[in-house]
């Protein structure tokens, strides 16, 4: 299975979250939310064969750790994955959004310059505005862009989908009709699944690492699909996202 979003550093033990990935042999992808975290994310999953881990900068943190964007571009060369990064106007962290526009600017163009890179990106709020930036700095072709728990409109994510970009989608989405019928509407061949663990929860607790098996199940009754069926387009879309033709 894949877990192409997913905080293992915020569990209360990384390499337990990191061998929980492993011994269910999801594709994980660790996404670290401040460049600080990188390296230690690294050093504990070089040897898992299913963990990746995301060079990160989210946008809720860019106004406290703006002084670590230069960290970020000194450090992207040692990944293909970035995320989290991208943009966020909730009534939390509006104040700080032109910040957070100069980073992700700053974080595509460098992105854009060394080619082939991966990312998930954060667009609570913003789903024009994150895919106006990807269009201008980050062209098909430069790069792929994957819009983790995506809340835009069906037209911002028909823009999205014909600019190249997937969506990991997760379990929280289908709490409500207007996230169950933009799933109906999203291309199959972009789908990805991810936790987003350990903010979204289960009855009280947070969802553990890589535990995408109800998300699975919710996109194939959502689709008409089999569980089974669902798990391997999944499967194959990642393999299809990570290719490099
Ligand atoms: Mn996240």
């Amino acid at each position: 299975m894949v877990d192409f979003h997913c905080h293992l550093d915020l569990y209360p033990d990384l390499a337990d979250a990191i061998g929980t990935c492993d011994d269910a042999r999801t594709a994980t992808l660790a996404v670290t939310t401040t460049p600080k975290a990188f390296r230690r994310n690294v050093q504990l999953a070089s040897k898992s064969e299913f963990v990746r881990v995301g060079l990160g900068l989210h946008p809720q943190l860019v106004h406290e750790r703006w002084n670590e964007l230069p960290l970020f571009e000194a450090l992207l060369p040692e990944t293909r994955y970035v995320g989290e990064v991208g943009l966020d106007a909730g009534p939390q962290h509006y104040r700080t959004f032109e910040r957070q526009t100069e980073a992700f600017r700053r974080i595509l163009i460098a992105c854009a310059s060394h080619r082939d890179k991966i990312l998930s990106v954060h667009s609570v709020r913003t789903a024009s505005k994150v895919l106006d930036h990807v269009e201008e700095l980050l062209p098909r072709g430069s790069g792929k862009v994957v819009l983790h728990w995506f809340s835009g409109s069906a037209a911002e994510a028909s823009r999205a989908a014909s600019l190249g970009c997937y969506f990991s989608i997760n379990q929280a989405m289908f709490k409500s009709d207007r996230g169950v019928s933009l799933v109906k509407k999203l291309p199959p061949d972009r789908l990805l699944t991810e936790t987003d663990g350990p903010f979204v929860e289960i009855e009280g607790h947070p969802i553990g690492p890589g535990d995408v098996l109800e998300v699975v199940r919710l996109l194939a009754s959502t689709l008409g699909n089999e569980v089974d069926d669902m798990r391997r387009t999944v499967v194959k879309n990642l393999a299809a996202l990570v290719s490099r033709t």
